[in-house]
C-alpha cells in the first residue's frame, strides 16, 4: 500500500553553506515507492535505501541538500536505535583502511600524536586502528547497540550520543575525524563549528564524503550509489572548501578516497542498487571462495584534510 508523508514528519531546511531559501529541484520526491515500515528502517547504520527525498540546489552558493526532509530529532532516534551485523562483519577490513588513511594522515602531522576524537565512529575500528598507532583515543557514536560492540570487541568506551552530547573543553584535541559523518548529520555547519572550538589552533580535521561533483556521480547521474536517502548532504570539492573555511579551517588536500571491505558485503551492499547485479556478484563470489577478498573500491569518496587556523 502506498504511503503518505506525514507533514508533521517533515521539516523545510535553509541552505546549510549560506543560509539562503531559495533553490532549485535537481530530484523530486518519490514518497509512493516507501512504506511505511521501509520509513521506519530508513536511518539504520549502514542506511542503505535508495534515495527517495526531493534533491535541491542553493541558487545563492550552489550546495546540494535534501529539502524537505524527514525531522531531524526522528533521524537522531533512528540512529540511536537498530543493529547492524553486516556492517560489524567488516571491521576488519575497516581497520586496514583505517590503518593506511593513518599513515597517509600522519604525514601532515609532522609525527606528532596526541589527542583524537573520532565522531560517529560506528563500532570503533577507526579508533582501534589509531590506538595501535599510538594515539589517545575517544569516540562518539549515536547507535548504542554500535557502542556496545565495541566494548565488547575492543574493550574502550565509546560515548553514546552525537557531538553535542558530550562537550569537551576548547582546543582539547590535535585531531578530529569524521568518517562518512558529515553527509549525515542534520546541521554540518553546526558540527564543524563545534569541532573548530574543541581542536587545537594548527590541529587537524579529517573528513571523508561522497562527492557530487566527481566524475563518477556525474556519469551515473541518479543511479550514483551514494544518492541514499540517509545522505542529507551532497557535498563537492568547492562546497566542502567553503563550509570548512567559514567555520575557521584552512583546507591542505583533498583527494580521491579509497576503501577496502570484502567482496561478500560489496555484492550484498550492491544488491541495494540493482538486485540482479548483486545477486550475479554474490553467488560468483561465493562459488569461487572469495568472499573474504579484501576489494579497494572507489566510487566518488573523497579526503579532506584540514588544518585549525
Ligand atoms: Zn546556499
Amino acid at each position: 500500500m502506498a504511503f503518505e508523508i506525514k507533514e508533521e514528519l517533515m521539516e523545510k531546511v535553509p541552505c546549510n553553506l549560506c543560509g539562503a531559501d531559495d533553490y532549485e529541484i535537481i530530484y523530486s520526491a518519490s514518497y509512493d515507492k516507501i512504506s511505511q515500515q521501509e520509513l521506519a528502517e530508513k536511518f539504520r547504520s549502514s542506511g542503505d535505501e535508495l534515495l527517495l527525498d526531493q534533491l535541491v540546489q542553493c541558487k545563492r552558493c550552489g550546495f546540494k541538500y535534501i529539502n524537505p526532509r524527514i525531522r531531524q530529532e526522528l533521524i537522531l532516534k533512528g540512529y540511536s536505535e537498530g543493529t547492524d551485523e553486516n556492517f560489524i562483519s567488516q571491521a576488519d577490513a575497516r581497520e586496514l583502511t583505517f590503518d593506511k588513511c593513518l599513515e597517509y594522515i600522519e604525514k601532515f602531522t609532522e609525527g606528532k600524536k596526541g589527542k583524537l576524537y573520532d565522531v560517529g565512529t560506528a563500532g570503533g575500528s577507526f579508533l582501534q586502528a589509531a590506538k595501535k598507532r599510538g594515539w589517545e583515543i575517544y569516540g562518539s557514536e549515536p547507535n548504542r547497540w554500535l557502542c556496545a560492540w565495541a566494548k565488547k570487541h575492543y574493550g574502550f568506551e565509546i560515548l553514546a550520543g552525537d557531538i553535542f552530547a558530550y562537550p569537551f573543553p576548547d582546543k582539547f584535541f590535535e585531531m578530529v575525524t569524521l568518517w562518512d559523518v558529515l553527509e549525515h548529520v542534520a546541521d554540518p555547519s553546526k558540527n564543524l563549528k563545534e569541532i573548530s572550538r574543541i581542536l587545537q589552533p594548527g590541529g587537524l580535521l579529517v573528513v571523508n564524503y561522497p562527492d557530487i561533483g566527481s566524475w563518477l556521480s556525474k556519469a551515473m547521474r541518479k543511479k550514483w550509489i551514494f544518492l541514499l536517502s540517509v545522505h542529507l548532504f551532497y557535498f563537492e570539492r568547492e562546497t566542502i572548501t567553503r563550509m570548512l573555511e567559514k567555520n575557521g579551517f584552512e583546507v591542505i588536500k583533498i583527494k580521491p578516497h579509497f576503501q577496502r571491505l570484502g567482496l561478500g558485503y560489496l555484492t550484498y551492499r550492491a544488491k541495494t542498487y540493482s538486485n540482479f547485479l548483486g545477486s550475479v556478484g554474490n553467488w560468483t563470489a561465493r562459488k569461487l571462495k572469495i568472499t573474504d577478498w579484501q576489494i579497494p573500491y572507489w566510487l566518488g569518496q573523497t579526503l579532506v584534510i584540514a588544518r585549525k587556523k
